[in-house]
């Protein structure tokens, strides 16, 4: 049985070989659909990117706490600051799959430890959060600092502080799929790239962002993007998105 087996195989991969030499470098190569042009500038959004937030207003953007209402979250020279109290924010338009890019920065004035420096977070479709955090000397744990999907899976490194302070996270997001009774299909995967760097690399989503209990799988269509109001003065600059 085996001997056949292997005598297939070889004979297929013969086969293959051969037809591999009647191909010419032509045969493999096309020249539709065009890919789309793309303009980059440096600490630009690239030119087919929606731009959510580019330091001048928060017009795509509504507050969590009220409704519509307009956020009443701080901006000033091109930054936007978490007001403590007044809720989250989430943008107006709705997203599955994206590549979406922020910049944050920890307060000025550090106080406070472990989950209470510097907290704020990135919820993904309104649902799955991407840790922000002051990490530096805070311990706090692993599944919950700078670059975890909170409550679920830690960095897999840990990313500190530039210079400036400003931390930038890049996220290629894979929304989960339910089917017509809402089952799961398939799970949500991020990946997160960290100043440059990968600290979450193909996850998949457990569920919701829970922060009692385990997380718990809803299913549910696109969905917004949240910055959340922790109480901290947590900054953020330069956010933009790209629908994949
Ligand atoms: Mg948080």
């Amino acid at each position: 049985m085996l001997k056949s087996t292997l005598t297939v195989a070889l004979l297929a991969s013969i086969s293959i070989a051969s037809a591999q030499t009647d191909f010419k470098p032509e045969d493999t190569e096309f020249y539709e659909p065009i890919p789309p042009v793309v303009q980059t500038a440096q600490h630009a959004a690239p030119s087919d990117a929606l731009v959510l937030f580019d330091g001048t207003n928060l017009n795509q953007w509504v507050s969590e706490k009220e409704g519509n209402a307009q956020p009443e979250w701080t901006i000033s020279d091109g930054v936007l600051t978490v007001k403590p109290g007044t809720g989250g924010i989430r943008t107006k338009e709705e997203f599955e799959d994206f590549q979406l890019h922020i910049e944050w920065k920890s307060p000025e004035v550090i106080k406070g430890e472990g989950q209470g420096r510097g907290n704020s977070g990135v919820f993904l479709q309104g649902k799955y959060e991407l840790q922000v955090l002051d990490n530096d000397d805070n311990k706090t744990y692993v599944n919950g600092q700078a670059g975890s999907i909170y409550k679920q899976n830690p960095p897999l490194v840990e990313v500190r502080k530039p210079e400036d302070g400003w931390h930038r996270y890049d996220v290629l997001y894979t929304a989960p799929r339910f089917n017509s009774d809402g089952h799961l299909i398939k799970r949500g995967q991020v990946t997160v790239l960290h100043n440059g760097v990968v600290v979450q690399y193909n996850t998949e989503l457990q569920g919701t962002t829970e922060y009692i209990g385990l997380p718990k799988m809803v299913a549910h269509g696109p969905g917004p993007i949240s910055l959340q109001d922790h109480g901290d003065l947590v900054s953020f600059r330069n956010i933009w998105i790209r629908k994949l």
